[in-house]
């Protein structure tokens, strides 16, 4: 057995996601999926920028972590550009903001699909033993992949209105200073002054907020 994908743009973003994630899983291919589907529902491209804005609500844990990686690899919204913000609420679910458009969309996968995933998948059934998931033979793995792939959408996700918003802003920082301590370059925002010198975070000794 292989793994097959006839969707042309779905094929493209698997090999990617898969490099990027980095083991064969289900739930990575569940947020390309998820997140291809929020992007033809707003009608929007993947983020080149910082166009498009992430919340994700999950947590912790192995298939919430592989499914925001599909996620990222979908959209284009990534922790490097800061348009992702994770809401650990536990769930496979996630909004899609569209700054310019002032839209949003939410998209959940369905609660049956995935409690039974959790008691019927025999992928899952090793991973409840403790096996690693770059570990789960072969075949299993892609038996799991092949089935994420070939189900209908309406099996996978609920899909949620299309609803205005207004966005904040998305500002860059071009500012900088050396920070006295250990020299290095600290943007403007997150300088801490300590008898009127500037000093990075950790040199400054500062326990507080560290995006205020
Ligand atoms: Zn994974
Ligand atoms: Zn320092």
């Amino acid at each position: 057995m292989a793994i097959e994908i006839k969707d042309k743009e779905l094929k493209e973003m698997f090999e990617h996601g898969l490099y990027f994630h980095g083991h064969l899983c289900p739930a990575m291919p569940l947020g390309l999926r998820a997140g291809l589907l929020a992007l033809r529902t707003l009608g929007v491209g993947r983020s080149q920028d910082k166009e498009l804005m992430l919340l994700a609500e999950t947590a912790e844990g192995h298939a919430m972590a592989c499914f925001l990686d599909g996620l990222m690899m979908a959209t284009g919204c990534t922790y490097g550009k800061g348009n992702v913000k994770k809401l650990r609420y536990g769930k496979l679910a996630f909004t899609l903001i569209d700054r310019k458009g002032k839209r949003q969309v939410r998209v959940n996968v369905k609660g049956e699909f995935v409690l039974n995933a959790l008691k019927t998948s025999p992928f899952i059934a090793k991973r409840k033993a403790g096996v690693p998931p770059q570990e789960v033979e072969r075949e299993m793995a892609e038996m799991a992949v092949n089935k994420i792939i070939n189900l209908p959408e309406e099996e996978l996700f609920n899909i949620g209105e299309v609803t205005p918003i207004e966005p904040k802003p998305a500002k860059g920082t071009f500012e900088a200073y050396p920070c006295e301590g250990c020299g290095e370059a600290v943007y403007a925002k997150w300088i801490r002054v300590k008898d009127k010198k500037f000093y990075c975070i950790p040199c400054s000794g500062y326990k507080g907020n560290k995006d205020a």
